[in-house]
């Protein structure tokens, strides 16, 4: 399996396709991420909060896929941005995880309101110096967000994990990635099922064109644009589905269509507004 790299600003490459967790019950978790590892899957993305790093851990631990061929990322949950919590977040992520180090830690949320998350960077700036992540990023970050942090620690986000699928594409947040060198995530690429993104005429006729399923055009979608992507399935045969996506190429045409499906209202946007979860 070729799966593409993208080299993040700390030097380090991530698989550009990978394998999402969120809503994986812990119990599931380990056949779950089993499963992706032996269909080639070799970048898993959870979170402290997704309570099913443990399961995550055991699949890598029974895998036995050298360390160096995977990429891990795992999430700074919101309750614990202040003060050092963060260096015990770390610790206990890394020990559910049965790992040293992970490739990728993220502050999961800005929660403005709580105005800790610059506190949450400069402590993973310590983390990544102190070893136990090979590359930081954020999460849900607007640019009012990243400029605070950029400017309170002169060191930018490797990525910014943000909602993103045809119907809602933070232009503003793309714009500001392009121009300080943060790559971009997709989280809920496929609208988590929420939006009517396979039945849009986009999709639907670009995927008919390549005789690929509505998912695979938009995965496809976002590999075209550069994005880092994991959609999430427990189902087998959608995972390697949604593996199956080198064999084709969508047109410029084609990517130009599913851009234009976005509102550009707002309205797309299927999850929580940053500045609203706090
Ligand atoms: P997603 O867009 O990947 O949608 C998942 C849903 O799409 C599944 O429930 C499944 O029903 C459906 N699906 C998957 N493959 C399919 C296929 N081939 N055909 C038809 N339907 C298919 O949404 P997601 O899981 O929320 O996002 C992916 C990952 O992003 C998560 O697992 C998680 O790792 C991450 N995430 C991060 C945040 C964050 O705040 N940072 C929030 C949500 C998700």
């Amino acid at each position: 399996m070729n799966i593409p790299a993208v080299t993040l600003n700390s030097g380090h490459d991530i698989p550009q396709l990978g394998f999402g967790v969120f809503l994986v019950p812990p119990a599931e978790a380990e056949q779950a991420v089993s499963e992706a590892l032996e269909l080639g899957y070799r970048h898993i993305d959870t979170a402290a909060i997704y309570r099913n790093e443990e399961g995550v851990g055991a699949a890598i631990a029974k895998s036995g896929i050298p360390r160096e061929e995977l990429f891990i990322t795992t999430k700074l949950w919101n309750d614990r941005q202040s003060g050092e919590q963060p260096h015990d977040a770390i610790r206990e992520s890394l020990e559910k995880l049965g790992l040293d180090y992970v490739d990728l830690y993220l502050t999961h949320w800005p929660t403005p309101e709580k105005d800790t998350y610059s506190n949450a960077w400069a402590k993973l700036i310590e983390i990544r110096d102190a070893g136990l992540a090979r590359s930081i990023g954020v999460s849900n970050h607007l640019p009012e967000h990243l400029d605070r942090i950029v400017k309170d620690t002169g060191v930018v986000p490797a990525v910014d994990q943000i909602e993103l699928h045809p119907a809602y594409q933070q232009r503003d947040v793309l714009a500001w990635a392009e121009q300080n060198g943060t790559k971009i995530e997709s989280w809920g690429p496929l609208g988590q099922g929420k939006y009517p993104l396979f039945e849009n005429p986009a999709v639907a006729e670009a995927a008919a064109a390549h005789g690929v399923t509505p998912a695979q055009a938009v995965i496809r979608w976002h590999l075209q644009k550069g994005f880092i992507v994991f959609p999430k399935s427990t189902r087998k045969e959608r995972m390697a589905e949604n593996l199956d996506v080198f064999g084709f190429e969508l047109t410029a045409d084609e990517v130009a269509r599913i851009d234009g499906i976005d509102p550009l209202d707002g309205s797309g946007r299927v999850g929580a507004h940053p500045l609203e979860f706090n």
